[in-house]
């Protein structure tokens, strides 16, 4: 079995945009995802896989959830997601049960639907709460440009899958549609993608754009406007997903510095989104951020005159 480098699975709670103060379970090791979005905010895919297995064990996860539960911080969420997609560790069905036993907590996951055609796969998130999957593409020339999949990876099997999941499961599907300038906003690509998620018939439908970094720097964002003008057209279950209310939380972690690197870790964030996420007065944050740059443990990067802190 291949482990995780880093022994933390499992970080946070972290205000999160959709899921309130969101646990983040991290069950596979970074980057080993079925695609290589352009958007991708973690960087290049380093191993582009289609195999399951179990990647990390389960009891070793259980285990972590179990300590940060009887932290009794507040939790509105479980959350897998992270450096790579969830589907692919094999025992996620097997986690979400255990997690089950012990908390009635929602359990959320999110993935990039790929692997939903996969019967197995399907089964394994019966037991979710919530299931945010990801379609950014309704062809399968959109979605090699767009998502540069494993290539035997099939658009038109993934809308199928995505289907199937939908019969099957009694919880919610919130999808997420990432749109991405001149990739796949065309008036003609958006109104197939309205089609297909229409027949998907999920609870909500959220539209999102490249506002972090992004693997690749051609991957431009929509405007407001055009986000607005699309959602106007999908109708009431949709909507933009707006920048996170500002909420305090002090971290479990006792060392601050500690606290921002993992953060950093997990995605690019800026000072506002470290300073609100730890509950800790800018300056503050300013000063551990300098020691970082200063280790040579982050980098600063600038994406459309904002700054991101970056792990190196
Ligand atoms: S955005 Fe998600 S699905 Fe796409 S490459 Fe990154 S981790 Fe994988």
């Amino acid at each position: 079995m291949q482990e995780k480098s880093t022994a933390v699975c499992v970080y946070g709670p972290v205000p999160s945009r959709r899921l309130g103060f969101s646990l983040g379970i991290d069950i596979i090791p970074a980057k080993t995802c079925s695609l290589d979005c352009i958007y991708c905010q973690l960087g290049p895919t380093t191993k582009k896989t289609l195999q399951r297995k179990e990647y990390i064990s389960w009891k070793k996860i259980t285990s972590q959830i179990k300590s940060i539960l009887a932290s009794r911080q507040r939790i509105d969420y479980l959350t897998f997601s992270g450096s790579g997609e969830p589907t692919l560790n094999s025992a996620l069905g097997k986690l979400i049960s255990e997690i089950k036993k012990i908390t009635s907590i929602p359990v959320a996951v999110l993935t990039n639907s790929s692997l939903l055609s996969r019967k197995s796969v399907r089964e394994a998130l019966m037991e979710a709460d919530v299931v945010v999957p990801s379609l950014d593409a309704a062809t399968q020339e959109v979605f090699i440009n767009l998502n540069r999949p494993h290539p035997s990876l099939k658009a038109e099997k993934i809308i199928t899958g995505l289907k199937k999941f939908r019969q099957e499961f009694k919880g919610s599907i919130w999808v997420e549609v990432m749109l991405v300038k001149n990739i796949n906003d065309s008036p003609s690509h958006i109104q197939k993608l309205k089609e297909v998620i229409e027949e998907i018939k999920p609870e909500k439908v959220q539209l999102n754009t490249v506002v972090r970094p992004p693997s690749e720097e051609f991957a431009r964002p929509l405007s407001s406007e055009e986000l607005e003008k699309i959602r106007d057209a999908w109708g009431e279950n949709c909507e933009i997903i707006a920048e996170f209310e500002k909420k305090i939380q002090i971290p479990r972690e006792a060392n601050q510095e500690e606290a921002i690197l993992s953060m950093i870790q997990r995605r690019p964030v800026t000072l506002s989104d470290i300073s609100t996420s730890l509950g800790k007065d800018k300056n503050e944050i300013r000063k551990h951020l300098g020691a970082l740059l200063k280790e040579g443990k982050i980098k600063l990067v600038i994406h459309k005159k904002i700054k991101y802190y970056e792990p190196i």
